[in-house]
């Protein structure tokens, strides 16, 4: 029988020091099926590479930054026992990462972005590598780039699974055979070569392809909470970690704003029936949540989940009425745009929607354009510092009192837009963000404490 195999990835807390890749270390020697490892970039490093990118920096700016950098990785380097094993490659990338940094193009290339934004997982990579190898697990480190191909989307490339796989097959497979391959989360290329990124949080995303691309058994995320929780735990206290899950109902925390997954995390692992580990990289010891297709037990109240920086924009024409095609002509120049419509709400002559943060979110959600080109055939408005908050569960649009339970407990606050989703998953207010922390938790208190 073929052994099953696991993807575990490792997110930016998870590799931010020594000290802390080999609590990770200790994860992969652990589990006998982890055959490949996918690494974030350390804490803090994409966020300084997305400075570089999109901010015209002074040189002596730019030094700054590129130093605050090369700080953290050599604090890891330093510690490695050999670290010459790897010093000359980690420079060679420093390098890489300065001259890119200082191109004159960066700020208006995407392509020269994605290679800069690509530095933070390619650096950690080496050295996650390097710490598994000093604890006595063949460990080599592979370039995520010859298995992760995507379109040419650059900060926000759409991976083609089917390449993915056939190269994975080809390339990734035949690796995993003797080593436990350490590689980038977040990277690809498109079919020229040129470096590729998945967009904010998208190495999750790396791991659930390359598990579909491999026929893994198991997915592994490790990051710094011990599972997915009721709500986010940085909004109240009273969040507490959830055993398990289903695909549907974690696909729907993701999209409506858990951070601990990626949106299209669930994509791959819901083609291919894998199972989803979520679990914290310091306390292994304390278990985690595990998604599957099926629950023992599907509550309607699972989790909230909250969005913030939705912008609301409502199109308003009295020739609405009548005018067949209208929707299409305002989502029409809403795609054209690259913007992506989440909740819609319709009236005779009005219709409004918001609008999400792309899942890389360096890009400015709606622009003047946009709206210059909207105003030629009809009235926008435009609403902003609203969030959007979303009870995720089970038959919610059927079973008795769901909905008068949630809307009983928050009748105190103003709600700008209310809509169940078109699945049976989810039940979202547009609010203001002023707003929206007491609404998670007055919602938690009444579904999850009472
Ligand atoms: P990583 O760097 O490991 O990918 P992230 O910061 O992307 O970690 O995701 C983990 C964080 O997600 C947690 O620290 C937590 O604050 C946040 N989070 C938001 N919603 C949830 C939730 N429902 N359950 C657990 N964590 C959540
Ligand atoms: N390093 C990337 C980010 O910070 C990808 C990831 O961590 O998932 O967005
Ligand atoms: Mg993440």
């Amino acid at each position: 029988m073929q052994q099953a195999i696991n993807v575990a990835k490792f997110g930016g807390t998870s590799v931010a020091n020594y000290d802390v890749i080999k609590n990770c270390a200790s994860i992969v020697i652990n589990n006998q099926n982890t055959k490949v490892v996918v690494v974030s970039a350390a804490a803090g490093i994409t966020n300084h590479l997305v400075s570089l990118a999109n901010t015209a920096l002074t040189s002596e700016q730019i030094t700054e930054v590129v130093e605050k950098i090369r700080i953290i990785e050599f604090k890891i380097l330093n510690e490695l026992k050999q670290p010459n094993e790897v010093d000359d490659k980690l420079f060679a990338l420093l390098d890489e990462l300065d001259a890119l940094a200082r191109h004159e193009e960066l700020n208006f290339r995407d392509d020269l972005k994605d290679d800069l934004m690509s530095m933070g997982e390619r650096m950690s990579s080496l050295l996650v590598a390097a710490i598994l190898r000093e604890m006595g697990c063949a460990a080599i480190n592979f370039d995520a780039r010859k298995v992760m191909r995507t379109d040419s989307t650059f900060t926000e490339a759409v991976p083609n699974v089917r390449a993915i796989r056939d190269l994975s097959e080809q390339l990734l497979a035949p690796e995993i055979k003797d080593s436990v391959v350490v590689t980038q989360g977040f990277v690809g290329a498109d079919d020229d070569g040129r470096t590729t990124t998945l967009g904010r949080g998208g190495s999750d995303f790396t791991a659930a392809l390359l598990a579909e691309a491999l026929n893994a058994s198991t997915c592994e995320i490790w990051t710094d909470v011990i599972g997915v929780y009721t709500t986010d735990p940085r909004i109240t206290d009273n969040a507490r970690p959830l055993p398990e899950l289903s695909f549907e109902e974690a696909a729907e925390m993701a999209t409506f704003g858990a951070k601990v997954l990626h949106p299209a995390t669930m994509e791959p692992a819901l083609r291919q029936n894998i199972n989803v580990f979520v679990g914290s990289s310091k306390e292994p010891e304390k278990g985690g949540t595990w998604i599957r297709r099926n629950c023992d037990y599907e509550p309607s109240f699972r989790a909230i989940t909250r969005r913030r920086e939705q912008v609301l924009v409502t199109v308003k024409t009295p020739k609405m009425m009548y005018a067949q095609g209208f929707l299409e002509r305002v989502f029409k120049i809403i795609a054209k745009h690259k913007l992506s419509v989440d909740l819609v709400t319709t009236s005779e002559i009005a219709v409004s929607f918001t609008l999400d943060n792309p899942a890389n979110s360096i890009s400015e959600r709606i622009n003047k354009e946009t709206l210059t080109e909207l105003s030629t055939i009809c009235e926008v408005s435009v609403e902003r510092h609203l969030d959007v908050v979303t009870v995720v569960g089970n038959n919610m649009h059927s079973a008795a009192g769901v909905s008068s339970k949630v809307f009983a407990a928050i009748s105190d606050f103003n709600l700008r837009m209310i809509c169940f989703g078109a699945n049976v998953h989810n039940l979202s207010f547009v609010v203001s963000e002023k707003a929206s922390g007491d609404i998670v938790k007055v919602l938690h208190k009444t579904l999850f404490e009472e």
